[in-house]
């Protein structure tokens, strides 16, 4: 494409907009306006869309297939924008025209096709894979309805449906050439050919038709525009008379209409599992048909394909690519496993036990009776080459059918050649425990990668005064290498840039602060302190300790109403699993307490308490450029990486933590300086552990503060609680607090009284911003995925020098 001007793309947009409505674009909706908007933007691409991938396959370049059941990508015009180099002059062309962009753009949805973290690395990957110039495209799914939309009702939170998909999505081209079946249940005879080699007959069997929606991954200015393909399950052309009841048909919708079914229940597990399947099957045939199109030798396929895994979700690739080699393609056994595992890799992305997948061998056998066999020859095989060398108790417990469950980590660990952990610490706490056995097996398969985000989404677009501070302050390098935010350390005590910073970070608040006021009714004034903690609702991510902080800080203004304390606006966003009963209360009492704290007039505004409804991607991009404290107060060895760290860093919030996650490389990064600090270490949470020694009720009945504030949940000092209350106190002090929220509340609150008077001295505290933005760069996932490149994919970027690309710079480890 070249060089759009502002006329040009006005004569598009207007003349686009009418071939669509048959109106003016003035009298159109915000959403017309996007739609339109989106197809003028999609024929800027199309061109480089075609030619990415066919150059791709005349230079049989490798290229790597990134699975992962979650995406979380956030709307996409503006990032489209950005990467074609056509922000600004859709922006200017849109104001021409008497339009908004940030207007139009809201007419966008926004695709929540996946929970929280996991997903959005995935999209920040893919951002990053296409922006870094390397040959990778996603697999996944196409839910007919992400992510539920929260609401809050009384205080308690309700899940909508979330039909994203209502009216179309601009982006997506549906490719029914390329289309492939996927088989599930009936039985499966292994019969000899004439050579005598068992091939597999099925009978009986659900056949689905998996479509391909393929979305365009721009890079940034660079040309390249790479593949997300998402999945959407449907009846084979011909075949809807197999399928004549309804419940039929439904269950063929079903497996792709929601993200994570229900999972309480037996019926809600197996429609899990097939989506699983699914995604994977499909994906691994459509992998294989373009390698056939190559026609190379089957054990060149390592040398042009990678399957890389988020998670073990989409484990099944083993044995379906096993499978694939072997009963499809004629490969022997070992032909077949040396090129499987030298094609996957995989990410591991959490330490709690609960969180690690397992199957019920009846479950697979059923569903998946081919790929049962394959699993249950890979385990045997397994077995029978550690045992000599590892003995029986090391061996049998790195099994992968274990007590009648299949252990999709074991499976995954075996079926690759490398398994990576998302941050130092979590990398650390897998090899020294979690998959210690393993390690023993393969040490050289394990190895870190740092999750990382990307500052085109988290700083460019979210944070567009940020931007230009920057690009007038230390150029515009950064953008291509994100480690020349480096240079504003030179900064650090120039009176006019900190001033700057202030300012910005405060038009950022008034813009948070407008959106709260008109969509919760609530005032907040810009000038407090913003106290921000948005991730999933979780116990280990201690939301909680943040409200017992909230409860003392209560306390102490009722008790002494002259006190002096800066004004603080605690900001919530976090979705509850809808079956996690424990996560719901504790949204109920966050309500409940911003309730109180709000409208009791003796706090004199000195704290107000926001929890935001539906937090997703498009929120987080409103809140963290308006955030002055980061809270990734997880307990200590229990956050595999976290990556709103990383977001809030980057916009200059200052960090207030637990040594967990990548927040330790954050806090190496800036210093002790310029983060706070407090709580348990890893390693005393695990002498707690093993000892035993930990008792919530000693600290309860010992500490006046944590008395009192405990108690204010079950003596109705809080309205409108009811059992909540008393179910939380009795998890922090009858059931041992399971968390240490008491143990570490102490050194908490102590941090966060430091924080009050530094932020108080704003030169101090700006310097602190100023650090942490200037730190940040390290964080980017550009880096991270160019160490996925270069030490797991064996891959390299593909865009010549002359291209305006990003640096190949790599930081040191
Ligand atoms: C970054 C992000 C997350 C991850 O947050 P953590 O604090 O790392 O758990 C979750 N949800 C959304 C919408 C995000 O953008």
């Amino acid at each position: 494409m070249g060089k759009v001007s502002i006329q040009q793309f006005k004569k598009d947009f207007v003349k686009e907009f009418e071939q669509l409505y048959a109106y003016s674009y003035d009298e159109g909706t915000p959403r017309e306006q996007f739609l339109a908007l989106g197809e003028v933007i999609r024929n800027y691409y199309m061109d480089n869309w075609k030619q990415t991938i066919s150059d791709y396959k005349t230079n049989e370049t490798k290229q790597i297939f990134y699975f992962s059941m979650e995406f979380l990508p956030g709307r996409m015009l503006k990032s489209n924008l950005l990467n074609l180099d056509v922000l600004k002059t859709v922006q200017d062309g849109l104001k021409e025209l008497g339009l908004n962009l940030d207007e139009v753009s809201r007419g966008e949805a926004d695709p929540a096709l996946g929970n929280g973290g996991l997903g959005r690395l995935a999209s920040c990957f893919m951002d990053s894979i296409a922006s870094t110039g390397l040959a990778g495209h996603g697999n996944g799914i196409r839910y007919q309805y992400g992510l539920f939309k929260q609401k809050f009702i009384d205080g308690y939170q309700i899940e909508l449906p979330e039909n994203w998909l209502r009216n179309g999505n601009v982006w997506e081209v549906r490719k029914e050439n390329k289309a492939v079946i996927v088989r599930f249940g009936g039985q499966v005879y292994l019969e000899p050919d004439e050579a005598g080699r068992l091939y597999p007959r099925y009978e009986n069997t659900q056949n689905i038709l998996a479509v391909p929606y393929d979305v365009p991954q721009v890079g940034y200015k660079n040309g390249v525009v790479n593949n997300l393909r998402l999945w959407s399950a449907e009846i084979p052309y011909g075949e809807e008379y197999l399928f004549r009841t309804e419940e039929e048909r439904d269950a063929v919708n079903q497996i792709t209409e929601v993200l994570y079914p229900d999972d309480s229940n037996y019926e809600g597990r197996l429609l899990r599992l097939r989506q699983e399947y699914f995604f994977s099957s499909a994906g691994v045939q459509s992998v294989i048909r373009y390698f056939k199109i190559l026609d190379e030798d089957w054990s060149l396929l390592p040398d042009k394909i990678g399957i890389h895994i988020n998670d073990t979700h989409p484990a099944l690739v083993v044995p379906e690519l096993m499978r694939i080699l072997i009963d499809e393609e004629g490969l022997t056994w070992n032909q077949a496993w040396e090129i499987t595992k030298k094609t996957i890799s995989y990410t591991n992305h959490t330490i709690l036990q609960e969180a690690m997948e397992r199957w019920p061998v009846d479950m697979m056998a059923h569903l998946l009776p081919r790929i049962y066999q394959i699993i249950v020859e890979i385990n045997h095989r397994h077995i029978e080459k550690k045992l000599p060398l590892y003995g029986e108790e090391l061996t049998y417990r790195t099994a992968i059918i274990d007590h009648d469950q299949i252990k999709m980590a074991n499976l995954a660990i075996i079926g690759s050649h490398s398994i990576n952990g998302v941050a130092k610490l979590h990398t650390n706490i897998l090899i020294n425990e979690t998959l210690h056995d393993f390690y023993l097996m393969y040490p050289n398969k394990f190895n870190n990668k740092t999750n990382g985000i990307t500052q085109r989404r988290w700083v460019q677009l979210s944070n567009p005064a940020l931007t230009e501070l920057l690009d007038d302050t230390i150029g515009t390098d950064w953008k291509c290498n994100p480690e020349e935010l480096i240079l504003l350390k030179a900064h650090a005590d120039d009176k006019t840039v900190l001033d700057r910073l202030e300012t910005v970070k405060l038009e950022n608040k008034k813009r948070f602060a407008a959106y709260v006021k008109k969509e919760m009714g609530i005032e907040i004034d810009p000038t407090a302190i913003f106290d921000v903690q948005i991730k999933r609702l979780h116990a280990y991510k201690r939301q909680l300790l943040n409200v017992l902080h909230i409860l003392e800080r209560y306390n102490r203004i009722k008790d002494n109403p002259d006190i002096a304390l800066p004004k603080r606006v605690f900001i919530f966003g976090a979705k509850a699993a809808p079956s996690y009963h424990y996560a719901k209360q504790i949204i109920k009492l966050i309500n409940a307490v911003a309730e109180m704290v709000n409208n009791d007039p003796e706090i004199r505004d000195l704290i107000k308490v926001v929890f935001v409804e539906n937090y997703g991607v498009s929120l987080a991009e409103l809140i963290i450029p308006a955030a002055d404290i980061s809270e990734q107060i997880s307990l200590a060895g229990k956050e595999a990486s976290g990556t709103s760290n990383m977001k809030l860093m980057a916009n200059g919030a200052v960090t207030m933590a637990t040594m967990d996650g990548a927040t330790i490389e954050i806090h190496d990064a800036v210093g002790k300086d310029n983060i706070y600090i407090f709580g348990l270490k890893n390693e005393e949470v695990q002498k707690y552990y093993q000892t035993q020694s930990y008792h919530s009720r000693t600290i309860y009945e010992g500490n006046a503060s944590v008395k009192r504030v405990l108690n204010m949940l079950i003596d109705g000092s809080i309205p409108g609680i009811f059992n909540e209350g008393q179910d939380i106190f009795d998890s922090l002090v009858k059931f041992n607090d399971e968390y240490f929220l008491l143990k570490d509340f102490d050194s908490y609150i102590n941090a966060q009284t430091q924080a009050d008077i530094d932020f108080l001295g704003r030169d101090k505290w700006n310097k602190m911003a100023l650090l942490n933005i200037a730190h940040s760069g390290p964080f980017s996932s550009d880096y991270t995925i160019l160490r996925y490149a270069d030490e797991i994919w064996k891959i390299e970027p593909q865009v010549d020098d002359a291209t305006p690309i990003y640096s190949k710079v790599k930081p040191a480890e």
